[in-house]
């Protein structure tokens, strides 16, 4: 019986989804690819030698634990789609501000090696959701979460599309998948700071919800035409996430 109450209470935490796993552990694979030898060493140091892919999916992992509940808003931030970031009122926590947080609590010489490593995994965390353009979106969808949609066929919605379907229709792995991207290094990231990301994400997000319909079936077309953006927010959560590391940890 505790177990059936435990799980309904886990279920709504659960069903509201994040880059996938493989899009994280990308993310983190770039970012680490391009850490300066300090960076590298720095965070080595506070993860304890796990990897940044690793760690790239921990915040979701811990969201079943309820002692982590207050930390739920940290994940997204939600605008109308004719606003930009500035000019909204932002009550309560976002992934903005989190982000803004773990910088400064890093950057912190009075924050112990435990705070810095909260702030580190939530930091590597936060940026790359942020880069996943539904977690920019409208509050009325959730995100995209209540738009339901198929998937050659398979019931999803918009949000998971986005964080995992079109990601692991690619089929390749999170290392693959990085090695990939890193061969566009030619191409100029500009790095930006969260809010610059957030708006970003928002405006790429307004072109998404107007070329869907509710119950659509999406398949090889829509995957045709939003891959590349997939990938290019993959790639600049990357060389984002390793430039302020670098920026952090430096000599
Ligand atoms: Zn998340």
């Amino acid at each position: 019986m505790k177990k059936i109450i435990l799980l309904l209470f886990f279920i709504p935490l659960v069903s509201f989804a994040h880059w996938g796993k493989t899009g994280h552990r990308v993310i983190g694979e770039i970012a680490a690819m391009n850490l300066t030898p300090e960076a590298t060493a720095a965070v080595k140091d506070l993860l304890e030698g796990r990897s940044i892919a690793r760690i790239g999916t921990w915040a979701d992992e811990i969201r079943s634990n309820p002692d982590y509940n207050k930390y739920t808003t940290w994940h997204y931030v939600n605008l109308p789609l004719d606003k930009k970031y500035e000019e909204v009122e932002h009550k309560g926590d976002n992934v903005v501000k989190a982000i803004n947080l773990c910088i400064e609590g890093l950057k912190n010489e009075a924050s112990t090696q435990e705070e810095k490593a909260f702030y580190l995994k939530y930091l590597i965390h936060c940026l790359a959701d942020l880069h996943q353009p539904l977690h920019a979106g409208r509050t009325e969808d959730k995100g995209g979460n209540s738009i339901y949609l198929k998937y050659f066929g398979r019931k999803t919605n918009l949000h998971r599309v986005w964080d995992t379907n079109i990601i692991e229709d690619y089929g390749m792995s999170y290392t693959e998948l990085a090695q990939n991207l890193m061969g566009r290094n030619n191409d100029p990231v500009t790095i930006g700071t969260a809010e610059d990301w957030a708006n970003e994400s928002h405006q790429e997000v307004a072109k998404i919800y107007s070329e869907i319909e509710e119950g659509q079936n999406l398949g090889y077309l829509y995957n045709y035409n939003n891959l590349p953006l997939v990938k290019d927010k993959l790639y600049k959560a990357g060389i984002r996430l390793a430039a302020v590391l670098n920026d952090i940890f430096k000599a």
